[in-house]
């Protein structure tokens, strides 16, 4: 378990537990004072999910969104990159499946989202 934190690498105060927080210049993810500790290719999904903002986001923009290209018949790529980033949230899960859709966040789950780079 990661050491709870009251503020994230980029400098932000981490609140509430239910509240998510990613730092697109910084690379890191948090779920309350709680750093997700995603990988390189699980922080650029998480971050596709969450800037989609609840539209629903199909396997091919996944696999763009990490390797920069469009390639069709991916879907099981995205599904394990799916899985890593699911366990790594946590619970409840933000993530929803849509059936013959792709995934999309679910916007019940508030995040704040900065562009500030990382403190050293
Ligand atoms: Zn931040």
């Amino acid at each position: 378990m990661f050491e709870e934190q009251m503020e994230s690498s980029c400098g932000c105060p981490l609140a509430a537990a239910v509240t998510f927080h990613l730092g697109r210049q910084a690379g890191v993810a948090y779920r309350g004072g709680f750093e997700l500790g995603l990988t390189a290719i699980e922080f650029r999904v998480f971050q596709t999910l969450v800037l989609a903002r609840g539209r629903t986001v199909g396997a091919e923009e996944i696999v763009a969104s990490v390797r920069g290209d469009v390639r069709v018949g991916c879907e099981a790529a995205a599904r394990q990159w799916i899985r890593g980033v699911r366990r790594k949230v946590g619970s409840p899960d933000p993530v929803r499946t849509i059936f013959c859709g792709g995934y999309a966040w679910n916007p019940a789950f508030a995040v704040s989202v900065c562009d500030r780079p990382a403190a050293l």
